[in-house]
């Protein structure tokens, strides 16, 4: 199952209690769903559960009979769409005087006075999520949205989102293939709107895939920057080794050397691998860290110079 295809059937688990709330949320549903008109009042969705809580909660608040058809709409991943619709103008027209819309209406825009308490603010976005909402799997991308067919319901949702008190985001609005697209992105607030409306079992696993990811990521920094360290210790023994070559080719060979950095010359050349403090540890007469690597340069001079 899809991650938004979890959120949607956590989200049909919940049932408000007020009436008022169940309204706004069936109002949610119908409005943004395929059609809200004299002509068809339908919506279609790939979520069995939330297609059946449309009839259930349309045939509740306005008496109406609800159709339901499911058709295949991805062959070959055999998924099916199921598509909720009111069947004659009679009942379509009831559907619309019961949210207060008029059947000649042009330009669809929200009744705010079906979501006046309160209260039905998350039950309304509930329905909406459900019947033309859409969220990323977290393991891709924050990144939630609403595909709405018409530009002033698209601005009507947004600014509603915005106005709530609770959520304290600003959602993005596009214009994707004829549809209007308002969407919300970033973790936290996707997480926020998905617990606002209800869905707080779904939410609560994005921010769980968010620290996840996160400390993957940290394990993989780590690891290049310990590569990174590794690389440059063996690229300054390399450098050594290479210097050392040079003057053991010399006319004079490591006989140029004074006799204190001959021996560490060969141990270098023997043992690449070899840390400088490995190195010092090794002389015959041992010597620190840093004196290695002092001596290291003295070596590198003189061969600079050759
Ligand atoms: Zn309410």
């Amino acid at each position: 199952m899809s991650f938004a295809s979890e959120t949607k059937t956590e989200l049909c688990q919940v049932m408000p209690q007020d009436s008022c709330c169940r309204r706004a949320e069936c109002y949610g549903m119908l409005l943004f769903g395929r059609s809200f008109s004299e002509n068809s009042v339908s919506l279609t969705t790939e979520s069995s559960a939330a297609a059946h809580r449309a009839a259930q909660l349309t045939a509740e608040t306005a008496g109406v009979i609800v159709d339901i058809s499911t058709s295949l709409w991805h062959r070959r991943e055999r998924k099916s769409a199921f598509t909720v619709s009111v069947s004659g103008s009679g009942q379509r027209e009831a559907v619309l005087a019961c949210f207060g819309h008029i059947k000649t209406e042009i330009n669809l825009r929200i009744n705010r006075a079906n979501i006046e308490n309160e209260c039905c603010a998350c039950a309304f976005l509930r329905g909406v999520f459900l019947s033309c909402g859409t969220v990323s799997d977290p393991q891709k991308d924050y990144h939630l949205e609403f595909v709405v067919p018409f530009m002033n319901l698209a601005k009507d949702l947004s600014a509603f989102i915005s106005e709530i008190y609770e959520l304290d985001l600003q959602p993005g609005l596009l214009n994707r293939k004829g549809s209007y697209v308002v969407y919300v992105k970033g973790s936290e607030h996707v997480a926020d709107l998905m617990t606002f409306t209800g869905a707080g079992k779904a939410a609560m696993n994005l921010m769980q895939v968010k620290m996840l990811k996160e400390v993957r990521n940290n394990v993989n920094r780590k690891t290049n920057f310990e590569t990174a360290n590794i690389d440059k210790t063996a690229l300054a023994a390399a450098e050594q080794i290479v210097a050392i070559e040079k003057i053991t080719n010399s006319a004079g060979g490591i006989s140029i050397l004074p006799e204190e950095l001959r021996e560490l010359a060969m141990l270098r050349c023997r043992y690449p691998e070899m840390s400088l403090r490995e190195l010092g540890a090794t002389l015959s007469d041992p010597l620190s860290r840093s004196g290695v690597n002092h001596r290291l340069q003295r070596i590198m001079d003189i061969a600079r110079e050759l």
